[in-house]
């Protein structure tokens, strides 16, 4: 069944990503079996008291799709549409993120099916730590290390934090990443992910001789990652000339003010506000579909898919958010000549910036926030080269050779550690 005849599931989507990478590696069928196959997986239904008095239940999940190069490591997604799937696939694309940018890592992803705009803050925090409690023993500074991800901040990891300290009768930092600076977050950690998309679209600039200076951005999604993008596109020179929320987005040919945009965003959680009225409303669709030198994705999966591909009119798409674009589009995105950084490198510097931290937790340092933008630029640069490398040498897309790079490593790493027993 092609996508064109079904709702686009991203663990099908993350399967056959997979499945392109190893016919290209020519990897061993076994190995190539055990790659695709999650290692494990907790579901758990669990009560959270709300303010009005009443019970409700929730449904949450901890999936570690692969830890044969290091503890699992992936975020916490609150949102209503989390399901098994969705994690597995995000667990999935944390073991290859981890590998393409080579830190000690695998793959792994949480979330809670939840609406957390319906929800108060104690509320939350009651979710948080129940949620916490019952995948306790699934995480760990050695085992797997949860971060944020759609809707959970810094505030939702130190209730996370705090839970497990609890537990375990002592104060645990390297539990989670993504900490307020307060309880042992890292520098920079806040910024990395839309740090790194910036990054890593300069790097495609670069090769692609477009000057970064004038060229006209368009952001989906303007949270953590989109926002942050954003902000660095706008303070290098670009135009940003739309940017979009869950309710919609707004654009002006001339460029946004950044700046006010994000403002509002903080004031109102919303970039349509009366007083960032420095742009008219677009829909979300068209948005995508706005000409356009470089397109940022970063709010949620499948936003390009067959559907709208042949509408898309930029020359860079630098995913922020994971999945966002589905295999049957990247093929005609390819064909089409448009530069695809691919999420697994585009979005990678929020997993180097939590490695940095954890790292940091479990020595008891603390590094300048000098020190880990020069570590993060290094190593997002180096990791680009490559990919571009295998991508030239194979003549296959950048996801292509992004999990070509990734898949590989993992494999070879399977393989070194050989089946037990
Ligand atoms: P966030 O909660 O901070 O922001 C999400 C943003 O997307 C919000 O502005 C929300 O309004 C918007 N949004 C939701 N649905 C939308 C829609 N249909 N159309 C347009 N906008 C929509 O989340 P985030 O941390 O910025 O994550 C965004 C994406 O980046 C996700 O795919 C996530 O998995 C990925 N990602 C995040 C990190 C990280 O460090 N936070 C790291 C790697 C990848």
């Amino acid at each position: 069944m092609t996508e064109k005849e079904k709702k686009i599931n991203p663990l099908d989507v993350a399967m056959r990503q997979v499945d392109i990478a190893a016919e290209r590696l020519k990897l061993d069928p076994g190995i190539g079996e055990k790659i695709k196959k999650t290692k494990r997986e907790l579901i758990v239904h669990f009560p959270v008291k709300m303010d009005d008095g009443s019970v409700e239940i929730f449904t949450g999940y901890r999936v570690q799709h692969n830890v044969t190069r290091g503890p699992g490591k992936g975020g916490v997604r609150y949102h209503p549409d989390v399901d098994l799937d969705e994690v597995r696939a995000l667990a999935m694309w944390m073991t290859w993120k981890a590998a393409v940018v080579n830190i000690p890592f695998g793959g792994a992803k949480g979330g809670v099916q939840c609406n957390p705009k319906s929800m108060s803050p104690r509320e939350l925090e009651n979710m948080t730590r129940r949620y916490t409690w019952e995948i306790s023993m699934m995480i760990g500074p050695d085992q797997d290390i949860p971060a944020p991800d759609v809707y959970t901040n810094p505030q939702v990891m130190a209730w996370i934090m705090d839970t497990y300290s609890i537990l375990k009768g002592y104060t645990v930092h390297g539990v989670v990443t993504g900490k307020p600076l307060e309880l042992g977050g890292s520098l920079g950690r806040f910024e990395a992910t839309g740090k790194g998309v910036f990054i890593t679209a300069q790097e495609a600039a670069r090769h692609l001789n477009i000057p970064i200076e004038g060229a006209r951005v368009v952001v989906q999604g303007c949270g953590n990652v989109g926002g942050i993008a954003a902000q660095y596109f706008d303070r290098a020179g670009a135009k940003v000339i739309a940017i979009s929320d869950s309710s919609g987005g707004i654009y002006n040919k001339k460029g946004l003010d950044i700046s006010a945009v994000l403002d509002c965003k903080k004031k109102y959680s919303c970039v349509i506000t009366p007083e960032a009225k420095m742009g008219e409303e677009i829909k979300n669709e068209e948005l995508l579909e706005l000409d356009c030198d470089f397109l940022i994705p970063s709010a949620l999966e499948n936003q390009i898919t067959h559907k709208n591909v042949s509408k898309i009119k930029t020359k860079v798409i630098a995913e922020g958010a994971n999945g966002p674009t589905t295999p049957e589009a990247d093929q005609i995105l390819f064909g089409r000549g448009i530069f695809v950084v691919p999420d697994i490198l585009a979005n990678a510097g929020g997993v180097t910036v939590s490695y940095f931290e954890w790292v940091q937790n479990l020595q008891e340092l603390l590094w300048s926030e000098e020190e880990i933008s020069d570590r993060l630029t290094r190593i997002l640069k180096r990791s680009f080269a490559e990919v571009l490398n295998i991508s030239q040498r194979e003549k296959v897309d950048m996801r292509t050779a992004a999990l070509m790079l990734g898949i590989g490593r993992v494999a070879e790493a399977t393989k070194l550690r050989g089946i037990y027993p």
